[in-house]
């Protein structure tokens, strides 16, 4: 099966908060990326309850995983422009790089493209090593291939252990 389309591309997006209302957030985010223009949901994952990867000091983060399907007339920068907008509806509040947030929504992957900006780096480059990613992406696509050619397995996590997962 080829996530290629003629017309559309396979993207993953990563969900995370820990302030506040956490689950609603990834919930309500969730639901404002589906219904983005040109942006269509294939598969939501449950929602998981991970350790903070860098900064161990904060509250445990709520996370989860979804694979969209993203129309060729929205450009991958215009996607995550997209997501920063939902980002400040949801009142997120930047204190510091990696500190608590209400939400954080990161692009993990686009299947065929790749890109190392600052602005725009694809494959994620943590994504790999971080449980919290690694887990609810295989929940809803076992058997993933990042755009690189590199396999997402549990093997390689370091970060951010999952805790538990609602039902
Ligand atoms: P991390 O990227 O390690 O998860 P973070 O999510 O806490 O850290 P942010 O403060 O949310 O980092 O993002 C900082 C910048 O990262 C944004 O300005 C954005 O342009 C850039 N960025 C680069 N690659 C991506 C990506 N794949 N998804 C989302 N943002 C990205
Ligand atoms: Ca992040
Ligand atoms: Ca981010």
């Amino acid at each position: 099966m080829s996530e290629q389309s003629l017309d559309s591309r396979l993207a993953v997006i990563a969900l995370g908060s820990n302030i506040g209302d956490t689950k609603a957030y990834v919930t309500g985010a969730a639901e404002a990326v589906a219904n983005l223009e040109g942006v269509t949901l294939v598969k939501m994952s449950k929602l998981y309850q991970s350790e903070p990867a860098h900064l161990v000091d904060q509250d445990i983060f709520t996370n989860a995983v979804m694979t969209v399907r993203v129309d060729n007339s929205l450009s991958t920068i215009d996607l995550l422009h997209q997501l920063q907008a939902i980002e400040i509806n949801f009142h997120r509040v930047r204190h510091e790089h990696w500190g608590p947030r209400t939400l954080d929504l990161d692009i993990i992957d686009v299947q065929g493209e790749l890109s190392d900006t600052d602005e725009l780096r694809i494959p994620h480059p943590y994504a790999l090593v971080r449980d919290f990613v690694v887990t609810p992406l295989l929940e809803i696509a076992p058997g993933y291939v990042l755009a690189d050619g590199s396999p997402v397995s549990r093997d390689t996590v370091q970060y951010g252990a999952v805790i538990s997962v609602d039902d």
